[in-house]
This record gives C-alpha cells, structure tokens and sequence, in this order.
C-alpha cells in the first residue's frame, strides 16, 4: 500500500486530521467499491434515497477490550469492525448499503495502524457490496479504537425487532455456538443471506444476533417481547471450539455454547409451523431449533416432566 500521513494539529488539540493525501489514496482504494453520488473528501457525504425505511447501526471496538493489538492482526481488527454491524443489520432484517468510518489512532505508528485497520475494511466492504461514504481520522494518546456506522434499508415496517416474540414460537439459532475466541470472533460472517431468505419466506416474529453470549441475548430477546424460553438444552448445537476450548478451560463444551460471546450467528423466532415448514439455502447457517417461547419470563430447561430455572450466562458490557 501507498504511505499516507496522519497530522497532529497542535500539541494542545490531542486531535489530529488526515492528509489530503490519505484522502486521495483512500479514494483510489474505494474506487471498485460501490459509490455514493458525493463520498469521501467533502464536508459530508450525500446519499441517494432508499426505497423502503433507512436502517442505521453502529458499533466501536476498542484495544484492550475488544481485541488485543499485539495479538490479533490489525486487518482482522478492520474487517470485524465492519462485520460486526452486518450481523446487527442482518438481526434486523435489513440489507447494508453503505458505511461511515471513525478511526481514534494511538499516536505511534499511527500511519501504518491506519493502513492495516482499512485494509481490512476495505475488505470486508468489497466482500458486501458496500461503498464507504465517508469517516474521521484522529490520533491520540490513547488505545486504537474503530467505530463503524452502516447505513442500509429495509422494507416498510419489515424489519425484525426483539419485541415479537410470542408464547409457543419456535426458538431457532443460525449455527453451532461457543469457542469463538479461538479466532472466529475476528472474521464473522454475518447472516444477511440468512436473513434475507427468512424474509422472502417467513413470518419472523423477532431476532437478535448472539453478540454476548446465546442464553444472555436470548434472554434479553424474552425480557424486550414480555416472555420466558423453555429449550431443550441438547439440541442447543455446539461449536467444535467450543469442545477445543473446554480442553483447557475447565468448563463444559455447553457452558461455553451457553455463554460465550462473539458468535454472530442469529437467534430468531417464528410460528411453530412455520418452524416446521421452513427450508432455507444457506449450508453454512443451518438453522436449528433449541425450544419455544413460553408466557413465563425467564429461561427453562424441561427435563424429565420438570421445569427447571436456568440463568443466563455471558458478557455484559460496562460490568
Ligand atoms: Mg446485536
């Protein structure tokens, strides 16, 4: 890649803008990408309007708790800053268009941090068709943090929320879960074809994408549409990290299912026949069901004819 320079703007400011020269080669970089009428370099971006509602998400990720610079390679750090919005737009049900880019750079090497962190989104951008409409570029005294805001639209009134959910709904999760931190946490494929086809075929009741752990974010599913969750705890499907990770952890392959974070995959809800008849084509989201919805709020585990209490386990941000 071409250098480019990143300006301190005075000692005091602690913010620094980007060269025009930046600008230039992240122009020509953005070329094959798709594009807004006015992008980058302008005062502010100008989008065409959207048929349908325009959906918006943002999400931050930042060194030391979200991802460890010495450890984990800046265009992985770039590419799951943007994959990790798709997954939310996927949770709504929306089809991404376009994204807006704010780097804080730690004032050492903050040239080359930028480099690699955009190769990454440059990536992930072309991977999803998305243009990169504009974005901010500051260094500081501080740890490398990438927000990305994605821009996208859904059909009027179409999208999923978390509040649908409705007593007897069949309870499905897009793929095995547990044991991302072994390495799929940074390259998460967020289930917009999923997503999508759910929509053409179903009616989905509401969704959410397993960001902090299965059992908290379903919970958190339940708590948003007023209900409880009765599964059957062994169709939850367990990822082969997660049986690699429980080698070493002390934990069961079905607590790390259970709890861990970063999964990305989609937790949805639908009719129970339309559960029954659902075929969707995506062979690596296979959907599976783990239980219903029940009108006691709350997580249950029916075994043998019991009910049992079960609690949601997993990363709660700011705690
Ligand atoms: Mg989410």
């Amino acid at each position: 890649m071409r250098p480019f320079l990143v300006r301190r703007l005075s000692p005091l400011s602690r913010k620094s803008t980007v060269e025009h020269s930046f600008l230039a080669y992240l122009r020509g970089r953005c070329r094959k990408l798709p594009q807004v009428p006015i992008g980058i370099g302008d005062d502010a971006a100008v989008l065409e309007p959207v048929s349908g509602q325009q959906i918006a998400c943002v999400d931050q990720i930042i060194d030391g708790v979200d991802f460890i610079s010495d450890r984990h390679s800046l265009t992985d750090v770039g590419y799951k800053s943007v994959a990790i919005n798709l997954s939310d737009m996927a949770a709504m049900g929306g089809t991404p268009l376009s994204i807006l880019v704010t780097l804080s750079l730690p004032s050492m090497n903050s040239t080359q941090i930028a480099g690699q962190v955009y190769d990454g989104i440059l990536e992930a951008a072309a991977e999803f068709n998305l243009s990169i409409a504009g974005g901010d570029i500051s260094t500081y005294d501080g740890p490398l943090a990438v927000s990305v805001t994605l821009l996208g639209k859904v059909q009027e009134k179409e999208a999923f929320l978390r509040s649908g959910a409705k007593e007897g709904d069949a309870i499905l999760v897009s793929g095995p879960v547990g044991g991302s931190i072994l390495g799929r946490h940074l390259r998460p494929v967020p289930r917009l074809d999923l997503s999508q086809q759910l929509r053409e075929s179903v009616d989905v009741t509401s969704a959410i994408d397993i960001s902090d752990g299965l059992s908290l974010d379903l919970d958190r599913l339940c708590a948003a549409s007023g209900v409880g969750a009765e599964l059957d705890t062994e169709k939850i499907p367990i990822h082969d990290d997660a049986k690699t990770l429980a080698e070493t952890s002390g934990r069961t392959p079905f607590q790390h299912a259970w709890s861990d974070g970063e999964d990305f995959e989609l937790l949805i809800t639908m009719s129970q026949a339309d559960a029954d008849s659902i075929t969707v084509n995506t062979s690596d989201a296979p959907l599976t069901q783990i239980g219903n919805i029940v009108g006691r709020t709350g997580l249950w585990q029916r075994k043998q004819g019991k009910l049992k209490r079960l609690s949601p386990q997993g990363y709660a941000h700011g705690s």
